[in-house]
């Protein structure tokens, strides 16, 4: 039985997060992994814009201890909210804020020497896993100088409270040869300088991230953590992905219908004039537009679906508010409600059509958007 958690909340543009779902993501996530990985659950970004604190406090209950979030206040915010077990930080924190790592016990990212040299200084007591870059260029020491990194880890251990090391892979999404040689030669220069601390009393050495984990744990000696992120949500880390079976997309974006009317041939609809009825149309007005996250460039081309007919965006999305051709849905009326996203039209389906990733789609939605949960 599915149970919404909050009662409250306008129905003008909602989204609805079914937490089982996460669960069964994790679950099935979890079969396709090496038994003893352990899973960190990245909920940066408002956990990919599902929630972080409702979906990271699901995810303590489910068992998970370790989380990774961008920066300092979203790693506030789920201490705030009770989340427990460890929090990294993958990015940058402002050394200024260093005090509030230690104040809620959060995990720095080094992200180079130089960085852990002015947080040594300023608060050698705040946890921290040393980044390295295997060939992203991002953040990180450059681990082409592999006895150079050794050197600065063997440093910094002594220096700080220092618990682990991470790298990030950036094609571990693509099954094309170049990319998979690629990414085992970053994994590769990471193993080699992983070893080389072997020594050293690190519990966090990880590098995989939710296609990494499924593409490359077996062939990875340090696949003892998997960075979990837009997998646990159900979406693809690239198009061609091959998921397994049971993960699917936890989100639906809903929206109702607020006002019907009919449309004589030769008028027009929406800014600019850009649609004009050829032919008597019923059109439905839909309080939702680019303001709650609905790309304008989906202005007649997008659809939304109502009572499981698709019906085609016309006109240029507003603000706040949309136009779409109901001609084709019977009796259609206010207060029906409206899926932007959801089984049928998944956020990775509308990513395609944006040309960009489920990722995007997900996050842009705005936070004026309630999000409300289901277990
Ligand atoms: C975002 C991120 C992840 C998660 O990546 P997914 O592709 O969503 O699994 C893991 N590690 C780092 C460093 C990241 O920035």
């Amino acid at each position: 039985m599915l149970q919404m958690y909050q009662t409250e909340f306008s129905r003008r543009s909602w989204v609805e997060i079914d937490l089982n779902q996460i669960k069964t993501n994790l679950l099935a996530y979890r079969e396709a992994i090496p038994e003893w990985t352990q899973i960190m659950a990245v909920v940066k970004a408002d956990a990919y814009g599902h929630g972080d604190a409702e979906v990271s406090k699901f995810l303590n209950r489910c068992g998970i201890r370790l989380f990774a979030v961008s920066n300092i206040n979203e790693a506030m915010t789920l201490r705030k909210s009770g989340v427990t077990g460890e929090i990294l930080i993958l990015g940058y924190t402002p050394p200024e804020s260093a005090d509030l790592l230690l104040k809620y016990d959060i995990t720095q990212a080094l992200i180079s020497e130089e960085y852990a040299d002015t947080m040594a200084k300023i608060c050698p007591e705040i946890k921290c896993q040393f980044a390295l870059d295997t060939g992203m260029n991002r953040i990180g020491m450059d681990a082409d100088f592999s006895d150079r990194c050794v050197e600065t880890i063997r440093a910094f251990q002594k220096r700080m409270n220092l618990n682990g090391l991470f790298t990030h892979l950036c094609v571990a999404d693509s099954s094309a040869p170049e990319n998979v040689a690629f990414t085992r030669g970053q994994i590769r220069k990471f193993e080699e300088i992983a070893k080389k601390v072997a020594d050293l009393p690190f519990p966090y050495i990880h590098c995989l991230n939710s296609a990494g984990g499924l593409s490359y744990a077996d062939s990875c000696e340090y696949h003892g953590i998997v960075r979990l992120g837009i997998i646990l949500y159900g979406l693809k880390p690239d198009a061609n992905f091959q998921m397994p079976a049971e993960i699917r997309p936890s989100l639906t974006w809903k929206s109702v219908v607020s006002l019907v009317k009919t449309v004589n041939p030769g008028e027009f609809v929406g800014y600019g004039r850009s649609f004009c009825a050829k032919r008597r149309r019923v059109v439905a007005t839909i309080p939702t537009g680019y303001a709650d996250g609905l790309s304008r460039r989906l202005s007649g081309s997008g659809f939304v679906t109502i009572q499981n007919v698709r019906a085609p965006i016309i006109g240029k999305i507003c603000m706040d508010q949309m136009m779409v051709d109901a001609t084709e849905i019977p009796g259609i009326a206010v207060g029906d409600e409206v899926e932007i996203i959801g089984k049928s039209y998944t956020a990775d389906d509308m990513a395609e059509q944006l040309d960009t990733i489920g990722y995007e789609v997900v996050c842009g939605i705005s936070k004026r958007v309630p999000r409300v949960y289901r277990e």
